[in-house]
């Protein structure tokens, strides 16, 4: 069972609220809290489920460089790299966003924005919560941080009751303020393994040899990088690890929409045998969903937060009325 902070409400009690319609998906973000809309199935067609689609669907690619000197020429901060990445999306069916590192092992890292969301949910959940604190120690020896980035060893509460903490640690992650900070942050790396990544290795001798070498980036390694942000920050006065950041941090509208995704939102599959079957949005519509809400109001109202409008990304509000 979920934690209370990550509880959502179940299809019954959705289905209990007043029934509204909705001119667009994006538009799920203004249903009030006793609202709800039903939406005909989206997971795109030609996937046999909504993990295969997370797994097979289109990335949109953050611009690739031939080397990290390209890279460092460049002189752009992934935050600037994301902006030009999804402003320029035409659809919404992606899986989610994907670059290449310049480190030896080349494998493509791949970002959901549900993974994002999640992992700052998981953030705010250890800030706001006694007991909850994202457990970290930074290992940044100077010289070596300079070529390899640093390495944070990292315990993060899991979401599940009664499970254990999730231990693991994240590696390359650009601290010093060297031109080569451009393409350091490319190769962000960890040794974590949960069980959506267990799922992947599993499957990866099955059907899918072309993607067995991807890195997929989990909410929990979104917790910890966020974290570590906060740390060097307050700790040290130091702003690259946030404005090197691979994670693509969500506002508060973007939080408000997601949790109308979960709370005020059913799904109408194709009747079958004449029976209208109603469900909640699978991984793969909550994805494509928050594609389209990028797509409408574009990258920066949507994973650009300003402290002005947005407020501190551990205060943000998760709790739905
Ligand atoms: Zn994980």
């Amino acid at each position: 069972m979920k934690k209370a902070f990550f509880k959502e409400a179940s299809k019954a009690q959705i289905a209990r609220k007043t029934k509204v319609k909705v001119a667009s998906l994006a538009d799920i973000v203004n249903l009030k809290a006793g609202e709800f809309t039903i939406v005909d199935a989206f997971t795109p067609e030609g996937y046999k489920d909504a993990r295969k689609f997370m797994k097979h669907g289109e990335e949109v690619r953050v611009r690739r460089f031939r080397s990290s000197g390209e890279a460092v020429r460049y002189g752009k901060t992934p935050v600037q790299l994301r902006e030009d990445a999804f402003d320029a999306i035409r659809g919404n069916e992606f899986c989610g966003y994907s670059f290449m590192p310049f480190a030896r092992d080349r494998r493509k890292r791949k970002v959901s924005l549900t993974a994002c969301l999640e992992g700052a949910r998981l953030f705010a959940y250890s800030h706001q919560v006694r007991g909850a604190g994202i457990k970290m120690k930074a290992y940044a020896d100077a010289r070596r941080a300079r070529i390899e980035g640093a390495e944070a060893v990292a315990s993060v509460p899991s979401r599940t009751e009664g499970h254990d903490r999730h231990k693991f640690k994240l590696m390359a992650v650009p601290i010093v303020d060297i031109p080569e900070k451009y393409a350091l942050a490319f190769n962000l790396g960890s040794d974590h393994a949960c069980g959506a990544k267990r799922f992947n290795i599993r499957y990866r001798y099955l059907d899918d040899k072309e993607s067995s070498g991807v890195v997929n980036f989990c909410s929990h390694e979104v917790a910890v990088y966020l974290e570590l942000v906060q740390r060097e920050w307050e700790q040290n006065k130091n702003i690259v690890p946030l404005q090197m950041c691979m994670f693509a941090i969500p506002s508060q509208r973007t939080v408000d929409f997601y949790l109308r995704l979960e709370n005020n939102v059913l799904i109408k599959d194709k009747a079958e045998k004449g029976k209208e079957a109603l469900r909640k949005p699978n991984l793969a519509e909550k994805e494509i969903a928050l594609w389209e809400f990028v797509r409408q109001y574009g990258h920066d109202a949507a994973f650009f937060p300003k402290s002005s409008r947005d407020g501190s990304l551990r205060k943000y509000r998760w709790q739905v009325e």
